[in-house]
């Protein structure tokens, strides 16, 4: 008796067509891809999440009417040489299995256009002569109709408008227009980096928020953008996103090195808002990890890591005070006589701050024996001196960890025997002595120079701590200077100086912002030193959700009781 037999061709069939087609987001991923690889300037999606319909219209390339027979057939296609985002020629014979499948299209060569309709076995089964512009509409309509499981859970907005946000992102050259029922639900402009985009994508977001540097590294080439802690984080890991080749993937081990950059600048339980882009030659990538290719594998993953690390903590080092690219632009056009002069640091696009060449913070001052305050070559700055001198301390403590021995043991008493555990987990051996009491007879180094009146407190507090981590931010925040402590020039300058060399001076280990920047050019808006570039931008329809400056700016329009930028124009409010 023959017990193992082949599954029937239909059968077959239907596994792939499941594993590449199982929501309307797929589809719609599946179409925008295609539009991509035609090399659509613009891109222009129709969605009808309650008929389970979508529509993609591009002006790419085309398909010559002579390829119609066989495009939705399985496995055809026209990509061959790797550098294309489809390559399996199964997602249109796939949609017109599960839906039903209408092209319109006008390739170059062709005289006019043409509008075909397919079967459920992607077999053609008309074709007219259609007016039609260069490029293509995809039309699926019914997905799922005979395949009622695969209609739960229905279509969710937000999950459409990640994979088009993110499609966008990886292809900033690209415009998109994107309805939904017939409403108009998001239009992003084409820009020349990653940054652009997204910048159009979190109108609520302020140019200098954000971090962005390109690198072009032997045969890679990233675009790294990143926010800063202070002043962005998310509830959930949701704008921490990484795309390879023009494909946003799930990789664990980048969420997790990115959360790992970010630990300790954040607040508890927030998340950073990363976007990175690595671009490689192809045969370096194998996509075939997933049918989806939403996975990968990478030749050299160490190297690749290693070098993200190393950009992402170069951009959370200190820079100088940034200012928007555009903003410097409409500067310059219309202040070309001015005697005021960006300066060069801050024209360059790829704004990027080197930790070898901090911009000198000069110490004037300080306010409420509090604040710092501080001459940059862009403007002014506020430091906050407990806050900056945690920092320091907590980097100094991370990097030196060193328990000493002490001469005296510290005797410490009604512990717990959870607080006892912590103690010995953080390598100070406490020692029972009698029956309530310990004794500790080593200590952490940060610890000796305290107060020998407090180092029994400290060392309590200790005990509550879940791991040394938690430990060190403790040690960094008791040792360091209290607000209310009056400071020298000399001491000032000195703790601007350690604090400038920090990997992550923006943030306290607990997530507070150390500084707040008010840049020259906010000075000189406000004085209206160059008055003709506000207007500009507020009259160009085009420019109309571009952000001028930064959050002081606009509070200084709203306090001077100047007209202030909307930047959340109502199109482009996507889910931030
Ligand atoms: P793949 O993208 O892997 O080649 P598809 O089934 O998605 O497989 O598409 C099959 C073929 O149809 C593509 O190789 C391409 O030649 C053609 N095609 C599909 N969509 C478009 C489009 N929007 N513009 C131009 N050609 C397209
Ligand atoms: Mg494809």
């Amino acid at each position: 008796m023959l017990r193992i037999r082949p599954l029937s061709p239909e059968r077959v069939a239907q596994m792939a067509a499941g594993e590449v087609i199982d929501s309307l987001e797929a589809a719609l991923r599946e179409l925008i891809e295609n539009a991509l690889d035609a090399q659509a300037s613009r891109i222009q999606v129709d969605l009808w999440p309650s008929r389970w319909q979508v529509r993609v219209a591009d002006n790419g390339q085309g398909i010559p009417g002579s390829e119609l027979e066989q495009v939705a057939r399985r496995y055809t296609t026209s990509k061959l040489d790797g550098r294309s985002l489809g390559f399996r020629g199964e997602a249109l014979h796939s949609l017109a299995r599960l839906g039903s499948l209408t092209i319109q299209t006008r390739h170059a060569a062709d005289a006019h256009g043409w509008l075909a309709t397919y079967d459920q076995r992607g077999e053609l089964t008309s074709k007219q002569p259609a007016a039609t512009a260069l490029g293509t509409v995809v039309t699926v309509a019914d997905l799922f109709a005979n395949w009622p499981l695969r209609r739960c859970p229905l279509p969710q907005t937000r999950s459409l408008l990640t994979l088009i946000q993110n499609a966008a992102l990886a292809h900033p050259e690209v415009s998109w227009q994107v309805c939904q029922e017939g409403q108009l639900l998001l239009s992003l402009w084409p820009g020349p980096s990653l940054l652009d985009l997204l910048l159009q994508m979190l109108p609520q977001v302020e140019p200098s928020d954000l971090r962005y540097r390109r690198i072009q590294e032997g045969d890679s080439d990233w675009e790294v953008v990143l926010g800063l802690p202070d002043r962005l984080h998310r509830p959930r890991p949701d704008w921490i996103r990484v795309a390879v080749n023009g494909r946003f993937v799930q990789m664990p081990a980048w969420q997790r090195l990115i959360q790992s950059v970010f630990q300790h600048t954040l607040p508890r339980h927030r998340h950073p808002v990363v976007v990175v882009h690595l671009r490689l030659p192809p045969e370096q990538v194998d996509w075939n990890r997933h049918p989806a290719k939403s996975e990968l594998y990478l030749q050299e993953p160490q190297k690749r890591e290693e070098q993200l690390r190393q950009y992402l903590q170069d951009l959370l080092r200190a820079g100088s005070v940034q200012a928007s690219r555009r903003s410097l632009h409409l500067l310059r056009a219309s202040e070309a006589k001015s005697l005021y002069r960006v300066s060069p640091s801050l024209q360059s696009p790829a704004f990027s701050a080197a930790g070898s060449s901090l911009p000198p913070l000069k110490a004037l001052a300080q306010l409420h024996q509090t604040y710092i305050l501080a001459e940059h070559p862009q403007g002014l700055w506020l430091v906050e001196q407990h806050l900056a001198h945690e920092r320091v301390r907590y980097e100094e403590i991370q990097q030196h960890w060193q328990l000493v021995k002490l001469e005296t043991p510290v005797m410490l008493q009604g512990l717990s025997s959870q607080a006892v555990e912590q103690l010995e987990q953080l390598g100070l051996e406490p020692e029972p002595f009698g029956p309530a009491a310990y004794l500790v007879r080593r200590l952490p180094l940060a610890l000796c120079s305290e107060d020998p009146a407090e180092v029994q407190g400290s060392l309590l507090e200790l005990s509550h701590c879940a791991d040394l981590e938690a430990a060190q931010v403790t040690l960094a925040c008791r040792g360091a200077l209290r607000n209310g402590t009056p400071l020298t020039l000399e001491q000032m300058q000195q703790l601007l100086d350690a604090w400038q060399r920090t990997a992550s001076p923006h943030t306290c280990p607990h997530g507070r912002p150390v500084y707040l920047a008010l840049a020259e050019t906010d000075l000189a808006r406000y004085f209206r030193r160059r008055w003709g570039i506000c207007d500009r931008p507020l009259s160009d329809p085009k420019l109309g959700s571009l952000r001028l400056g930064d959050r002081f700016a606009a509070q200084v329009r709203r306090l001077a009781g100047l007209p202030i930028q909307d930047p959340t124009d109502e199109v482009n409010s996507a889910p931030l």
